[in-house]
């Protein structure tokens, strides 16, 4: 469903990716691990196109991001067609981003209604089962700012999952949450993955790697070091880099 093909990307004269291979099947999450500063986020950036890239290709359910395929040739899409794109990958951050003002129902429903056209009805009866998904059904009427940072961040899944991505991108959604939340939030990734929503997650939570990733692919500068089944990357790393992160890491 995923295909990043040598995705480079350079801000200035650093090269942040250089040149990353990824793929992911339809159903298959994938744990993105790697120290601080080597361009976890950015590739994840690069797959919905919040970055532009230098080189390579991103593939998403036989698309290419960006960009038309036709007779054969590749044509740059404008910024509203990526936009349209976009809609298809959901990101959760690890900031929730809610919208302050609004109601938890008022933030799920948002993107549906404005961006996909859904009518009023229809989007609160998708929203309120998902809110009811994550555990949040009773919350609908509450401002976020009422909400514990798990709950936040529950509301922030819903809220992806209401535009009905094909792709879910998670780039370290539980790492600002104080420790007794982690686990609520987990909880929901983890019956979402059961549910085979595709995903690609970067994450320093090692349990759930270990259970919920078909695969883990780890990076250090730029690169992709190693990937596998978790129970080789992660219980006998083939290369020192990786022995080295998790070394510090478990
Ligand atoms: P962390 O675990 O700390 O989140 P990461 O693996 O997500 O790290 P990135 O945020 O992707 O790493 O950053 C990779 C490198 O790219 C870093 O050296 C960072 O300083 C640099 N970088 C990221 N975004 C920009 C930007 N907009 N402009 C310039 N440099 C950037
Ligand atoms: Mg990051």
């Amino acid at each position: 469903l995923l295909r990043a093909v040598g995705v480079r990307k350079r801000f200035g004269s650093t090269e942040v990716l250089r040149g990353i291979d990824l793929s992911v099947r339809k159903g298959q999450v994938v744990c993105l691990l790697g120290p601080s500063g080597a361009g976890k986020s950015t590739f994840l950036r690069c797959v919905n196109r919040l970055e532009t890239i230098d080189g390579g290709q991103v593939w998403v359910d036989g698309e290419p991001i960006g960009f038309r395929l036709h007779k054969g040739k590749l044509h740059e899409l404008s910024e509203r067609e990526v936009a349209g794109q976009r809609r298809d990958i959901g990101m959760v951050f690890q900031r929730f981003n809610l919208f302050a003002h609004r109601t938890v129902l008022e933030n799920v429903i948002e993107g549906p209604v404005r961006v996909r056209g859904i009518g009023a009805g229809e989007a609160t009866e998708t929203a309120m089962s998902l809110l009811a998904r994550v555990g949040l059904a009773d919350r609908a009427g509450d401002r976020p700012g009422r909400l514990s940072g798990g709950q936040q961040q529950r509301v922030a899944i819903a809220r992806a999952l209401a535009m009905k991505p094909k792709l879910m991108l998670f780039d370290e959604p539980t790492s600002a949450l104080d420790p007794e939340l982690v686990g609520e939030v987990l909880e929901v990734m983890t019956a979402l993955a059961a549910e085979g929503m595709t995903m690609v997650v970067v994450t320093h939570e090692m349990g759930f790697a270990r259970e919920v990733a078909d695969e883990i692919v780890f990076m250090a500068d730029g690169a992709v070091v190693e990937t596998g089944p978790p129970d080789e990357v992660l219980t006998a790393p083939r290369h020192e880099r990786t022995r080295q992160f998790l070394a510090r890491i478990l």
